[in-house]
């Protein structure tokens, strides 16, 4: 079986993945020339822990991410509550912070150890699709036929546009921001950190991604500038800006073609299950294909979206709303959540669930 995965983000590193562990080569293409040291992503849930552990690869995550035991939520700097799940049953089942560029990393090598290498500089420009084949042309001027294609290249996916497959949804006016930073001084790599301050709800989210180093993500343009907690900054590797769409692919098939990842859904990164979510499409898709059953893939990848977009859609609004009522159900949920035990438990059992 000739299979193609268009894209080596961690959607198709982990469906290359997925067919390497059941012994099945592939091709893999990037269009960039060479990995990339930059991370969007920096949170991985216990259940893509769970699926990268049948594939085998788990171990590396679990020896490198930071796990995120503690969350201190804090309202104009003044501790509002604070969730510790190192005595309980989530102990070992909960978020784990490692940068996005760890993530590839960590799947590229155990590919690699498998026989398959990332063709890196060389992207699809053309896929004529039929419900028989795929004919795809590439930048180097070579073409080939594949039996599958797994489109993992994107929220700007050309796959998906030139398939003509709708993507839906809005784009919120403004832009938020990170910072990835080196601390100096005094630091907890087990606690996530959530300060909202102002009349609109703005709010500073400090995320360990390793022993002394930590995502700064703000709902401001200026993680930074605008940050209003004390930390001792020793060294500042990257800011950005990015703006949030929320956007669902209408189908996840067409013909021979399946998309998986950003190229089929993208929301807001609150809850940080957008990554995981693109690493649960690509292991059904691989198994998918393996199986000889593709055609749930669509309907049943595309419910699980629809659910995690909605999810994450109401945590953003209740975070960065300034609606008072919105604001007082949030800190009135949190308060419950943290000092009643049963429902600090759904919480994390909903948190952690991709
Ligand atoms: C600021 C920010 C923070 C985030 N934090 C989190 C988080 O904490 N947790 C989480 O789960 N998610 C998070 N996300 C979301 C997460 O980063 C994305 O969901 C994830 O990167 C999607 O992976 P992907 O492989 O589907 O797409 P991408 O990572 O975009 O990879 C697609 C790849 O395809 C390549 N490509 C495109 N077109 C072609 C072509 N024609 N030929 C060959 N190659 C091509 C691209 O070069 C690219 O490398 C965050 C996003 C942002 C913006």
């Amino acid at each position: 079986m000739d299979i193609l995965i268009v894209g080596a983000g961690p959607t198709g590193l982990t469906a290359a993945t997925t067919l390497a562990s059941r012994g099945i080569a592939c091709r893999i293409v990037e269009r960039k020339s060479e990995p990339s040291e930059l991370s969007r992503a920096v949170g991985i849930m216990p259940a893509t822990i769970d699926a990268l552990k049948t594939l085998g690869v788990a171990e590396a995550f679990l020896e490198e991410a930071m796990p995120l035991r503690k969350m201190h939520i804090l309202r104009d700097e003044r501790t509002l509550a604070y969730l510790d799940n190192r005595g309980n049953e989530f102990k070992n089942r909960v978020p784990l912070g490692l940068p996005q560029n760890r993530t590839e990393g960590i799947l590229r090598d155990a590919l690699l150890e498998k026989g398959t290498k990332v063709e890196y500089d060389l992207s699809v420009n053309t896929i004529i699709s039929t419900s028989e084949k795929t004919e795809v042309h590439f930048s180097d001027n070579t073409r080939a036929e594949f039996d599958w294609i797994i489109a993992a290249d994107g929220i700007q996916s050309s796959t998906r546009k030139q398939l003509q497959i709708q993507y839906p949804g809005i784009d919120l006016p403004g832009k938020w921001s990170i910072a990835d930073v080196d601390l100096a001084g005094d630091f907890d790599p087990e606690e996530i950190t959530l300060d909202l301050y102002g009349r609109d709800n703005q709010f500073t989210l400090i995320l360990p991604i390793e022993k002394r180093r930590a995502r700064i993500a703000s709902s401001t343009e200026d993680a930074l500038a605008n940050m209003k907690l004390p930390l001792n900054i020793g060294n500042v590797r990257r800011t950005g800006t990015f703006q949030i769409s929320i956007r669902q692919a209408e189908t996840y098939r067409k013909n021979r073609i399946l998309l998986a990842g950003d190229a089929a859904h993208c929301h807001s990164p609150v809850g940080g299950k957008g990554m995981n979510l693109g690493m649960a499409d690509a292991v059904a898709a691989a198994t998918a294909i393996v199986n000889g059953n593709v055609d749930q893939y669509s309907e049943v990848r595309r419910k699980a979206g629809i659910s995690v977009v909605r999810k994450t859609e109401i945590a953003r609004y209740l975070i960065s709303s300034g609606n008072p009522l919105a604001k007082a159900f949030f800190w009135l949920s949190v308060k419950s959540i943290s000092s009643i035990t049963p429902l600090h438990h759904a919480f994390m059992k909903q948190w952690i669930s991709v």
